[in-house]
């Protein structure tokens, strides 16, 4: 019996006894007295529960007056800039609604039921009824709140801040609306790697490189050349701007990106776009500019053949923002299923995404209820290691890339060359049993490489789930993952004795001479992914968004991935950064003017 029960069936005992006549003059204050002994006993004044989030266990502590949560403390590990956030907003309500009864939050929703599960968790384990904090949480207002500003900025990644930031400080009032509960997008959850031709960095390795090989790099993927040259040409003034005006931290050294000529791509602090987000932040305060999350805009609005304003649904109900100037920065469509399947066939269920949930492709749609031009929109590019079950990019997976990494399938043997393109190898997995592939290294490519030393909750997830693990033999890991294990043996003695000799004749791997011979092994279950959207909104380099005749929707203006036509058919990692960077400036400086003039 839960202590709950036992409290009720004391106090139910105590009335009946009193109500039989049986009971002693002052009985009343008696059972009062008794009521409360019995509360102090069976209810604690703070409960203790737990549950599995993202990142590993998500511990609540809830502190009740009474019986009203007043405080929830959280222990946890869940992401920096995404999990942490949603986790705040949620105890935020949990206590205002005193009930566990929230919506979880869009974008977060791992941790939001662990979040739930652990409050409820600390509720019962406090002795109290969970059914009694399960009411209903207040209904939305239904009210329309009408606000005015120069500039509205659509979107809280990278493109959305670089504009806002721009035309904030052009002079302009901006506001910035974010559809999930926390900002960052896809921005947040990259590597935040930066391509900057000519950096002082290079010129300290001595590096030769220049804007015009820059240029010429990104339009080997066929992509328009004049928006390539505003690209190349603000790119690295605009890494220096993010770290000299918003705080951006770039590391003392370069990483070099395949479709490169040379080895130009800063790193910021962390290895994370967390570090371009969390800075953004601090600066839009220190600006005052207005950036308000669950701010779903769901219309930009049109009067006159000129841009008027969004239509916007909020966490309680519905606002218009009037505004001369709109940019769209709302991201790719890498999480919109239908959006994929229907413009690359190849795509299906067996392709998941790397994306944030909020790249749904809302700004592409909207625009185009105003007559926008769209580019490239088949263009959409896979990452072939990634999480089977969630999609989420792998980065211990990059063993592949440094030390060396076999792929092998049910049957044990290798299928594709492990260093072809993204694409190449991720419709390669998809063709195998179950859609999936087994990546297997040894220890001295793990050492050489050290991506799992640098990814510590990756790891542990991965080994959690039992979808990487680590074993002192072959037969160990192919028993685990059911592969079988004769073929298994046979392809890795072939695969040593060929790279030994810088051979291969099955599929020529371009990096030879590594082998898997010492122990421990690692085997990791991979399934390809949707990556990035090139095409998206017709811009020009202005950043005006452009209608199906060429010209400029007067007022509307549209920076990074929900843009197209600087990528062509395959955008070179670490261009993404230096994309919505250049172009969310020229936005949000346009944006500005226009709204003033
Ligand atoms: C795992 C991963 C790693 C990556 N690593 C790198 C890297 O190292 N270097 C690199 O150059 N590129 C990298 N990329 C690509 C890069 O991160 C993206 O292309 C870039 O961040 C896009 O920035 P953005 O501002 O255009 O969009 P986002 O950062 O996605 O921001 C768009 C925002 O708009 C919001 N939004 C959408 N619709 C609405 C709406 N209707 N109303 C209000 N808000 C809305 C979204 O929720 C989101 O917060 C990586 C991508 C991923 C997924």
């Amino acid at each position: 019996m839960n202590k709950k029960k036992t409290l009720a069936l004391l106090l139910s005992m105590s009335m009946l006894f009193s109500a039989c006549g049986g009971a002693k003059t002052d009985n009343k204050a008696e059972d009062q007295k008794e009521e409360t002994k019995v509360e102090e006993a069976t209810e604690d004044a703070t409960g203790e529960g737990t549950a599995k989030g993202h990142n590993g266990d998500i511990k609540a502590v809830v502190t009740f007056e009474g019986d009203k949560i007043a405080k929830v403390d959280l222990e946890h590990e869940e992401t920096e800039g995404l999990g942490d956030k949603a986790a705040d907003s949620l105890v935020e309500k949990i206590v205002a609604n005193n009930s566990v009864n929230v919506d979880t939050v869009s974008g977060a929703t791992v941790t939001s039921t662990a979040l739930i599960e652990a409050v409820k968790a600390a509720i019962e384990a406090s002795g109290r009824d969970v059914k009694a904090f399960e009411t209903e949480a207040e209904e939305k207002t239904g009210e329309t709140i009408e606000k005015e500003t120069d500039v509205v900025v659509i979107g809280g990644g990278g493109a959305g801040f670089a504009a806002a930031v721009s035309a904030k400080e052009a002079g302009a009032d901006v506001i910035l609306l974010e559809k999930l509960a926390s900002v960052g997008g896809n921005t947040l959850i990259s590597g935040g790697e930066y391509a900057a031709p000519a950096n002082e960095l290079q010129e300290k390795e001595g590096i030769e490189d220049s804007k015009e090989q820059f240029a010429k790099d990104v339009e080997e993927a066929g992509g328009d050349p004049e928006l390539i040259k505003v690209l190349a040409d603000h790119a690295t003034e605009d890494a220096y701007w993010l770290r000299d005006e918003i705080g951006v931290e770039w590391l003392d050294s370069l990483m070099f990106f395949g479709g490169h000529s040379v080895k130009r791509s800063l790193i910021p602090a962390a290895h994370t776009g967390n570090e371009l987000i969390k800075n953004y932040l601090n600066k839009s305060e220190e600006l005052g500019i207005e950036v308000q999350t669950e701010a779903d805009v769901k219309e930009i609005l049109a009067e006159d053949g000129k841009i008027a304003g969004v239509r916007v649904e909020t966490a309680d109900g519905e606002m218009i923002v009037k505004a001369k100037s709109v940019v769209i920065a709302s991201g790719g469509f890498g999480a919109n299923d239908e959006m994929t399947y229907e413009f690359d066939n190849e795509i299906d269920e067996h392709v998941l995404s790397t994306n944030s949930p909020g790249a749904t492709g809302d700004g592409i749609l909207m625009a185009e209820e105003l007559g926008a031009d769209t580019v490239d929109m088949e263009k959409i590019q896979l990452y072939p290691i990634c999480d089977v079950e969630t999609g989420k990019l792998l980065y211990c997976g990059d063993t592949r890339l440094v030390g060396g990494a076999l792929l092998v399938n049910k049957e044990g043997n290798r299928f594709v060359e492990e260093l072809g393109t993204r694409r190449e190898i991720s419709m390669a997995i998809k063709d195998q049993t179950d859609y999936v592939g087994y990546l297997l290294w040894d220890e001295t490519s793990n050492e050489t490489t050290g991506t799992m030393a640098s990814n510590p909750q990756e790891a542990e997830s991965l080994f959690e789930r039992g979808l990487m693990v680590k074993a002192d033999t072959l037969e160990e890991l192919a028993e685990h993952f059911d592969i079988d294990k004769d073929v298994l043996l046979e392809t890795v003695a072939t695969f040593n004795e060929n790279s030994a000799k810088e051979e291969d004749p099955e599929f020529n791997l371009r990096m030879l001479g590594w082998q898997v011979k010492d122990a421990p092994f690692y085997m990791m279950k991979a399934a390809p992914a949707v990556h990035h959207t090139m095409g998206g909104l017709k811009i020009n380099t202005e950043a005006q968004v452009l209608n199906k005749d060429g010209e400029w929707i007067d007022g509307l203006y549209a920076a990074g991935e929900v843009t197209g036509g600087i990528h062509g058919s395959n955008r070179l990692g670490s261009v993404a950064m230096t994309d919505i960077t250049v172009f969310g400036r020229i936005a949000g400086e346009n944006a500005a003017a226009n709204a003033k003039k």
